[in-house]
């Protein structure tokens, strides 16, 4: 039996025609059994957008974004010389979409339950265009379309679902057989799932990668293939350091850390599913794909200290200070009842005997409510201090190498470090600066760590 290989093209993999066949040749030529696809370009934010104005502006302001999908998709399927039938679909998915976009208008609400649908929107007309295209390319193979909503059965958390990951493998086992055996392909969507009562979920934004990881597991796939816009993962982001370097291989203990400390390559639960199961993950451009790209796997021949870095702007640091707490106990506590209660999530945290400071992953009035931190100081004097970028060097042994700490420091002498955050883990050395320094934080501690190799 062939190996199992599940591929994902993000938005840019499916921008235009041009895209669309450059990626339905890579599916072939690699002999994909799943191919899970995100919306085209832009058009998850172009919905965004509908569900930010529509409840607000008149009909003809939400007509306006409406029509751009449209004509988009429509112009999309004429290029592609689509058949009648997939016309037919597209229409009826785009009346779906008139319908809820009036909805939204009319009621002057968007309901997490509503989001959800409409952004799924975007997934379910690429994937549509997109197995028409497949067909066209591939004519030895039979391929259809699936309706991930099908087998990714998720719980209800709308905008943030998570899978329930036995459902999931069960009806992947049952729906996917024909695929297991190389008789046929399946083109679907990621990002998109459905509860058990069949309404449709999201995983969150970038969530495709997730999606393709976690059907790539609930398949027992062989190899997960994720195809970009870049040729695999870059020592840090390309568009913050013209001097990033690729990296040819990397665990999948530092993918995370990368992933979940900013870098927008990789949606950060992707590796979870494929980890657990040990499925080598494969990341590279579907613009040029004889690039080498990149490999994550459970081990690498190489580990260097520092590998990659990561930024994440738009920080918030709370730092709680309570001088009763002074050889007492049940501070701590009490701070991360308030995080549970109001479902907040701390990023990085240092303590002393009577403060201590969290990192959070947003802003004020947005993640951050006036009602969590009114909670917060219940519990002591709390300072706010926004517009910080966490910075996070990922590497090997980095919580045991005398002297690090040192040349991070040396490499940004100019620059007022906030919070550091070093021997939690051995992959990860993480610090916070202001957002105006951050990318050039970046690109000197690229050339002290990396440009010098
Ligand atoms: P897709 O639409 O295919 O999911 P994304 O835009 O979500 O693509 O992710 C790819 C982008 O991630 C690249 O264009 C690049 O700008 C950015 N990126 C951030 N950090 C890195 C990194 N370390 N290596 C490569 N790309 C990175
Ligand atoms: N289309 C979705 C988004 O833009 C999911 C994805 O592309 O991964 O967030
Ligand atoms: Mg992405």
């Amino acid at each position: 039996m062939s190996k199992f290989i599940v591929s994902k093209f993000g938005g840019s993999s499916m921008k235009d025609r041009e895209a669309m066949y450059r990626s339905a040749e890579i599916a072939k030529v690699h002999n994909s059994h799943l191919i899970v696809v995100s919306a085209t370009y832009g058009t998850t934010n172009q919905l965004v957008e509908i569900s930010k104005v529509a409840p607000i502006a008149d009909w003809k302001t939400c007509r306006k974004i409406f029509t751009k999908i449209k004509d988009r998709h429509i112009s999309l399927a004429k290029a592609l010389e689509v058949d009648q039938a997939a016309i037919t679909d597209i229409e009826s998915i785009l009346n779906e979409l008139k319908t809820l976009a009036k909805g939204i208008n009319l009621l002057k609400d968007c309901s997490p339950k509503t989001y959800d649908s409409l952004l799924a929107i975007g997934e379910r007309l690429s994937s549509r265009l997109f197995t028409e295209c497949l067909v066209q390319v591939w004519s030895e193979k039979r391929v259809s379309y699936l309706d991930v909503r099908e087998v990714m059965i998720t719980d209800q958390n709308f905008n943030t679902a998570r899978p329930l990951k036995n459902e999931l493998r069960t009806q992947c086992q049952r729906k996917l057989l024909e695929a297991r055996h190389g008789h046929q392909a399946f083109v679907t969507q990621g990002f998109i799932g459905a509860s058990q009562d069949g309404l449709t979920t999201t995983l969150g934004r970038g969530g495709s990668d997730y999606s393709a990881a976690l059907l790539a597991w609930a398949c027992d796939a062989d190899v997960l293939q994720i195809w970009t816009d870049v040729a695999g993962i870059a020592s840090t982001d390309p568009r913050i350091c013209n001097e990033a370097v690729p990296i040819s291989e990397i665990t999948f203990s530092e993918a995370s850390e990368l992933a979940n400390f900013g870098a927008k390559i990789l949606h950060p639960a992707t590796l979870l599913p494929a980890a657990e199961v040990n499925i080598p993950v494969f990341v590279g451009s579907s613009y040029d794909p004889k690039s080498k790209g990149t490999w994550i796997c459970e081990e690498t021949k190489s580990k260097p200290l520092i590998r990659a870095m990561a930024l994440r702007k738009d920080q918030t640091l709370l730092t709680l200070k309570n001088p009763k707490m002074l050889q007492t106990y049940g501070f701590l506590y009490s701070i991360f009842k308030v995080f549970n209660d109001h479902k907040m999530s701390v990023d990085s945290i240092t303590t002393s005997e009577i403060s201590v400071a969290m990192t959070i992953n947003g802003q004020l009035n947005q993640e951050i409510s006036k009602e969590f931190l009114k909670d917060l100081r219940d519990l002591g004097d709390l300072n706010v201090e926004e517009s910080l970028s966490l910075i996070s060097l990922i590497g090997n042994k980095i919580n045991h190498t005398p002297g690090l700490a040192s040349r991070v420091f040396n490499s940004i002498p100019d620059i007022n470090v906030r919070m550091i955050c070093l021997g939690a883990s051995k992959h990860n050395f993480c610090f916070l600066v202001n957002n105006k320094d951050a990318e050039s934080s970046i690109r000197l501690l690229h050339q002290t760590f990396i440009g010098q190799l």
